[in-house]
């Protein structure tokens, strides 16, 4: 019986690196899509993280910027993942997430008669606008296995009636964190401040708009404290494109990096004494035993909604000024709870452990 792992960005490989590292390579099969396709983005986390090297790993066609581009480039995924099914004739697909290559493999393998099985099931924002809440929405119904992380994502997989087994494991992000913070002991950053927030940024609905990422970014100019922002390249190039690039680089107060690894991010996240964010991993990876920080999330709503109920997590939105209050509140004051709300890292095991249970796996 043989299992496809398909994954094909940054987030997807961290937090399937613990299920990936358990597969018996005899019976298993990696694929990566390539759809992050930078180094820094992909290739060097597999090897960062002790993960096999993909059995196949896609080119797909650079993005042109056009309306069509997403379409573009799922359907040449699929292209490309049927005709790897058709040899390779997998048992169950494994997905995580809520990308492209998601949908890309969920719709191949529906078509193709392969049970799918979707880590990190039950997410939603409710904010249309986002392509990753039509990505999840289409694979949650679609999945035959649903890994929901917790009980309300559960709940709203009920609720919508979707037809595959629904099951509780956590979230495999906090087993990824668990298994790899001891590396920050070989961290060596030279960071010009001791004390800093963490920034990370990079959702389409804030950097693809101009008003949005101007105001982010002036309230991180306009704040009194020092930050640490490793820029996603798609901020990078949005940044460029707007203007803002050399007004933020010639700022004393905030320190730019390219995308870091991730002993380095679990470092950063340590070191920091808050995070601002729209990154969903990282509120998720804020509340891990080891990490325990508060995420100011930089956006309208949540997918994580768990660690804003709990108080990890606050929503701020994307207004100067609404930034500014909340960055000095969490300066003068942070208070944390002492709960788990999306697992303390044994979440790959439970997956496997009910695949084992309920298919011949
Ligand atoms: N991350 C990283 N280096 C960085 C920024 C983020 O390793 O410079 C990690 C982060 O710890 C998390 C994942 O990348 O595990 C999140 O990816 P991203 O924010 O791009 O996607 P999202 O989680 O929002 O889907």
């Amino acid at each position: 019986m043989k299992t496809a792992i398909v994954m094909g960005t940054r987030p997807e490989i961290i937090k399937l690196s613990p299920i990936v590292n358990s597969l018996n390579k005899k019976n298993s099969i990696v694929v990566f899509t390539g759809q992050h396709f930078d180094n820094q983005m992909s290739l060097n986390f597999i090897r960062d993280l002790g993960m096999r090297k993909p059995d196949y790993t896609m080119k797909l066609t650079k993005l042109q910027n056009s309306t069509s581009d997403r379409a573009t480039q799922i359907s040449e995924m699929i292209g490309s993942l049927a005709k790897i099914f058709s040899s390779t004739e997998p048992d169950r697909v494994i997905v995580q997430g809520d990308t492209n290559t998601v949908l890309a493999a969920g719709i191949t393998a529906l078509k193709c008669n392969i049970p799918i099985c979707h880590v990190e099931a039950g997410l939603r924002s409710y904010d249309w606008r986002m392509p990753e809440e039509h990505n999840r929405i289409a694979i949650d119904h679609i999945s035959n296995f649903l890994f929901a992380p917790t009980k309300l994502n559960k709940t709203t997989l009920e609720n919508e009636q979707v037809h595959g087994k629904i099951f509780v494991t956590g979230n495999t992000s906090i087993d990824a964190v668990e298994q790899n913070v001891k590396k920050i002991n070989l961290v060596t950053m030279n960071l010009p401040f001791s004390d800093f927030v963490l920034v990370t940024i990079h959702r389409g609905e804030n950097v693809d708009n101009r008003s949005s990422l101007i105001s982010i970014i002036n309230s991180l100019i306009g704040s009194k404290m020092d930050f640490v922002f490793p820029i996603h390249p798609r901020t990078l190039n949005r940044l460029k494109q707007f203007g803002l690039y050399n007004k933020i680089k010639n700022s004393k107060n905030i320190l730019l990096l390219p995308p870091v690894g991730y002993f380095e991010i679990l470092y950063l996240m340590k070191k920091c004494q808050f995070i601002i964010s729209d990154s969903g991993g990282i509120q998720e990876e804020a509340t891990s035993p080891h990490i325990r920080k508060k995420v100011l999330v930089i956006r309208k709503s949540s997918d994580r909604i768990e660690a804003v109920k709990e108080g990890y997590s606050e929503l701020v939105g994307t207004d100067t000024g609404d930034i500014i209050k909340a960055i000095k509140k969490n300066h003068d004051l942070i208070r944390l709870p002492h709960t788990n709300p999306y697992g303390s890292g044994n979440a790959a095991k439970k997956i496997i452990n009910i695949l084992r249970k309920n298919t011949n796996f």
